[in-house]
């Protein structure tokens, strides 16, 4: 088969689908890899490294897309390239398309078949292909954390880790989830005293062996919330209830029993956020503060990182990107995961959660 790679056209997206290492794999297993020109700038991989990938390099999108059976991109296709998409192409991609009816009324429109990256299943229940990007979205908001409580930025003036003979901060992570855990290895890495709050004593169990004592678990109590959120220099919001808005978990007045420079960083802000006082902010201008609190909500945290993401993203959809590259439509039908992912379809809505979300007939 032959597949397209454009170059991705949202604001402020440098990530891109296939990397020059994917590309290699799909070219070993017999397929045609068309790139877009610059397809790889954001990351710094030139047309030069896709060639010698064993791709071929078209001028323009609309190339790629007029001659590609399949298309991998890695965000929602632009109103610009709905018209480029085909019927019976694949396209193979994010498409969170519960919100998004234009969205949902270009791609019906097009005919093609979407299979969206983030209603792809595993075997665990979980879902693969956004779990890299929590892994991202994890360590980073360590960083976030670090960084804001530096004294210019508004914090305590505090390092994370302290140094010998000195208190290291004290981190709280709402959630032990991909995300959660992940703080928590970055946190426990640079030294913080570090504390995991969930709802799920299984969970709970797991990270406590994960960790081997090297963090604290507590189940997450109105109680044990307050105590811990008053004492943290830091609290990392990583909860998730998949399908549903963030359970608001810090209202205001428990946010300002917060020591003045403290922070938190709101992972969660792509699903409203775990904070009453959060609201979403991007890379560009990241914090805010709300009584002396400083705030980190940015919704896109992986996007700062493109070039970890890329290759972090790709290593997921691999497997299955080859699949409905060597088998077409037939991997869908083979595979239940892969079903999980299919949203859309010769102009029909396929996904039943999906579909309720629009209002439409699946
Ligand atoms: P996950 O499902 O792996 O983990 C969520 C955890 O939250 C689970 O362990 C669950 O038991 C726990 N939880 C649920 N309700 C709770 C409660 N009331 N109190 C305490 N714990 C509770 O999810 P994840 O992949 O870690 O994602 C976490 C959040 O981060 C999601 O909202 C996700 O969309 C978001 N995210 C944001 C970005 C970004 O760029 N901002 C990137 C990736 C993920």
């Amino acid at each position: 088969m032959k597949i397209g790679v454009p170059k991705e056209i949202k604001t402020h997206e440098y990530r891109v689908g296939l990397t020059p290492g994917a590309v290699r794999e799909y070219v070993a297993a017999g397929h045609d890899v068309l790139v877009e020109t610059n397809a790889g700038a954001g990351i710094g991989v030139t047309d030069d490294d896709y060639r010698g990938a064993g791709a071929t390099i078209a001028g323009s999108a609309r190339e790629v897309f007029a001659s590609s059976g399949m298309i991998v991109k890695v965000k929602e296709p632009q109103p610009s390239e709905w018209t480029l998409l085909r019927e019976n192409q694949v396209l193979f991609t994010y498409l969170h398309l519960a919100p998004d009816p234009e969205q949902a009324k270009g791609l019906l429109k097009s005919g093609c078949t979407a299979v969206a990256y983030e209603t792809v299943t595993d075997e665990h229940g979980g879902l693969p292909l956004l779990a890299p990007m929590s892994e991202v979205a994890g360590r980073l908001a360590i960083e976030a954390a670090g960084a804001a409580l530096r004294r210019y930025a508004g914090g305590r003036g505090l390092l994370m880790g302290g140094v010998p003979g000195v208190q290291p901060a004290r981190v709280v992570v709402l959630g032990g989830g991909v995300v959660g855990t992940h703080a928590a290895r970055m946190a426990v890495g640079l030294g913080a005293e570090v504390t995991i709050l969930d709802r799920s004593i299984p969970r709970l169990r797991e990270l406590d062996e994960l960790f081997e004592g090297r963090v604290r678990t507590r189940f997450s109590t109105i109680d044990v919330l307050e105590n811990e959120v008053f004492a943290a220099d830091a609290v990392i919001g990583a909860v998730l209830i998949p399908g549903a808005s963030a359970p608001k978990l810090v209202g205001r007045k428990m946010l300002s029993t917060m020591r003045k420079g403290s922070v938190i960083v709101d992972v969660a802000i792509d699903q409203g956020g775990c904070f009453e006082t959060s609201r979403p902010t991007t890379h560009a201008d990241p914090t805010y503060e709300v009584d002396g609190v400083i705030h980190y909500c940015v919704a896109n945290m992986p996007g700062a990182v493109p070039l970890t993401s890329s290759q972090a993203l790709n290593n997921a959809t691999l497997p299955f990107g080859l699949a409905l590259a060597n088998k077409g439509f037939a991997a869908v039908l083979e595979d239940p995961h892969l079903r999980a992912g299919l949203n859309v379809h010769r102009g029909r809505l396929t996904s039943r959660p999906v579909a309720e979300s629009l209002g439409l007939p699946c």
